[in-house]
């Protein structure tokens, strides 16, 4: 029987992205990291794939007889690869201990189900033999929400949903379309775009993350001021738990009592599998305008979003480096820099839609970002930006391999509470690292805050991932202290549980493992991560 080709199979392995799109640092940015920040090559290389040490496969004979009869045996796989490849998600962290060959939190087996009906009945298996169960999309969480706690179970079961997805309906009425959760988001672009739709969902996961990790995570694209936040577009949804099925949503707003598409939306797996999605669509935009503007300090660029953001006209894609960032042009190193080689601070403002409309729209924004300061630097950094807006992620593998740590965290706080949250993070990443470069950037706006988006450099020391649990460890309290949230797309996985403690107090915490007891009472879905 022919294994079919999931959403994890063509990721790097130990890496990001494509294997072909692997990009070597150029020897002047190798030159500057020695320079700037220390950076040595490290003393040890990244394993090989065969190389990386697996925990001996500890799943009963009969489970995984039982699990095969649901699936069919060509969807249970055991072999290594195929569980290397659902460890962990993509946080540096994750890509330091499968580069070191630490695999001890690889699956025992991966499970491909094919339907709603399969994931009940492997809920119910697995909650019979206390199987602990991780819901794998993309596998691109950042979070730690793919790692979940081993002592007390039978095994671990990575439940991949590569195998459903499909565009299942659309009503054009009501512009909602039914998919499937497996769906990557490229995929489901492509489904869409075909009836002439979009999501307008684009975060800088976009190629390899799905629909239900998105749902489970709320996530957040770059293109949120325009088409909102993945979760808005939630209208309605279907779950799978040991307890049986969860059917969300059947109006487009509703006074019928809490809205309890919200308990599953960021329940990042501990609660149900998210087996379809009811998604607002949107018309695929005639034209899109990008383009780049430069504020001569990032609090008058802060102040001239906020304006956009509260008084319109709002762009669709809204974002704020900051001089640092500007200046290193991480996505694009030679154009962004290039344009902004004057200095201050880089906004790229991006409007789609009809010709006329988006193009009115720009002109207006055009007018209030000149009151406020803003020099407009053309098309030029706006198409650089959209060109290389999901590079990143490959620049991270190189200057991992380089001897250089680079972790990125986000958060969003209100207006009036941002510049404090700004200075006293980057503060405390300097506290922990040293002389690390912190670059930030504004990700996403709203009339009353915004997210910040941080992304940090620095030379690896003999512990790079103690060094990072550290600078990690003072953000966030520095983020805590700040009046911030956690998280405001990456979610709680195992990493931020601690905060969201705090963030939620003692009696959120016990909500949360009210809901959990009464849908998975054996505690096998996704054990360690969300609930603290
Ligand atoms: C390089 C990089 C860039 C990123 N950029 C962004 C960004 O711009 N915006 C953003 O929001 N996030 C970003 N992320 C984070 C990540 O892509 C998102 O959290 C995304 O939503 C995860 O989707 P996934 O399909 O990969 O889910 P996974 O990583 O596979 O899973 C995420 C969590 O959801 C659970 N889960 C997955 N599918 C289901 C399901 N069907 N039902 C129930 N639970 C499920 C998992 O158990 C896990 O806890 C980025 C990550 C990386 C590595």
């Amino acid at each position: 029987m022919e294994i079919p080709k999931t959403a994890a199979e063509p990721m790097l392995w130990s890496g990001w992205g494509d294997p072909a799109r692997a990009a070597d640092l150029p020897e002047p940015i190798r030159g500057l990291l020695a320079d700037l920040l220390g950076v040595r090559p490290p003393e040890t290389t990244a394993v090989r794939l065969d190389e990386v040490r697996l925990p001996a496969p500890a799943l009963p004979g009969q489970v995984l007889d039982e699990l095969r009869g649901v699936v069919g045996p060509g969807h249970v796989r055991c072999d290594d690869e195929a569980r290397i490849r659902r460890t962990r998600g993509r946080s540096t962290p994750d890509l330091l201990r499968l580069r070191a060959g630490d695999g001890s939190d690889a699956p025992d087996a991966v499970v491909l189900p094919g339907s709603h009906a399969e994931v009940l009945e492997l809920l119910r298996i697995c909650a019979a033999h206390r199987v602990a169960v991780v819901p794998f999309g993309g596998g691109t969480s950042v979070v730690g929400g793919l790692t979940p706690v081993r002592e007390g179970f039978a095994g671990v079961v990575a439940l991949d949903l590569a195998r459903l997805n499909r565009l299942v309906a659309v009503d054009t009425e009501s512009m909602v379309a039914e998919l499937e959760p497996g769906l990557r988001a490229p995929q489901a672009e492509e489904l869409l775009a075909a009836r002439g739709l979009t999501l307008g969902h684009f975060p800088q996961s976009f190629e390899y993350a799905t629909l239900g990790g998105f749902a489970a995570a709320r996530s957040s694209g770059q293109a949120s001021a325009g088409y909102g936040r993945f979760d808005d577009m939630v209208v309605g949804l279907t779950a799978a738990t040991p307890r049986g099925t969860l059917e969300l949503g059947r109006a487009p707003k509703s006074a019928a009592g809490p809205d309890l598409r919200q308990v599953v939306l960021g329940s990042e797996g501990a609660f149900g599998v998210i087996t379809s999605l009811r998604l607002r669509v949107r018309p695929v935009p005639a034209a899109r305008i990008y383009e780049g503007w430069r504020f001569p300090t990032f609090a008058e660029g802060a102040a001239a979003l906020r304006r956009l953001a509260q008084d319109g006209p709002v762009p669709t894609v809204l974002r704020l480096s900051d001089e640092t960032e500007t200046m290193v042009g991480l996505a694009k190193p030679g154009e962004i820099g290039g344009a902004a080689a004057e200095g201050g601070c880089l906004v790229i403002a991006g409007y789609e839609g009809e010709a006329a409309e988006a193009a009115e729209r720009r002109d207006r924004a055009a007018e209030a970002l000149t009151g406020l300061g803003g020099t407009c630097l053309g098309p030029g950094p706006g198409d650089a930006w959209e060109h290389g807006r999901y590079s990143a992620p490959y620049l991270r593998d190189s200057l991992l391999a380089a001897g250089a740590t680079v972790e990125t965290l986000e958060t969003a706080v209100f207006w009036s509470g941002l510049p404090r949250l700004y200075d006293a993070v980057r503060l405390a990443l300097h506290g922990a690292l040293g002389s690390p470069l912190v670059m930030c950037h504004i990700s996403h706006v709203y009339a009353t805050g915004a997210s910040l988006y941080f992304t940090v450099v620095t030379a690896q020391s003999g512990d790079p991932l103690a060094q990072w649990a550290a600078a990690k460890r003072a953000a966030n309290e520095a983020i805590v202290a700040a009046g911030g949230t956690i998280s405001h797309h990456h979610g709680v996985g195992r990493d931020h549980r601690e905060a969201y403690a705090a963030e939620i107090g003692e009696l959120g915490v016990e909500v949360l493992r009210g809901i959990k007891e009464r849908l998975d009472p054996a505690g096998v879905l996704n054990p360690g991560v969300l609930i603290p």
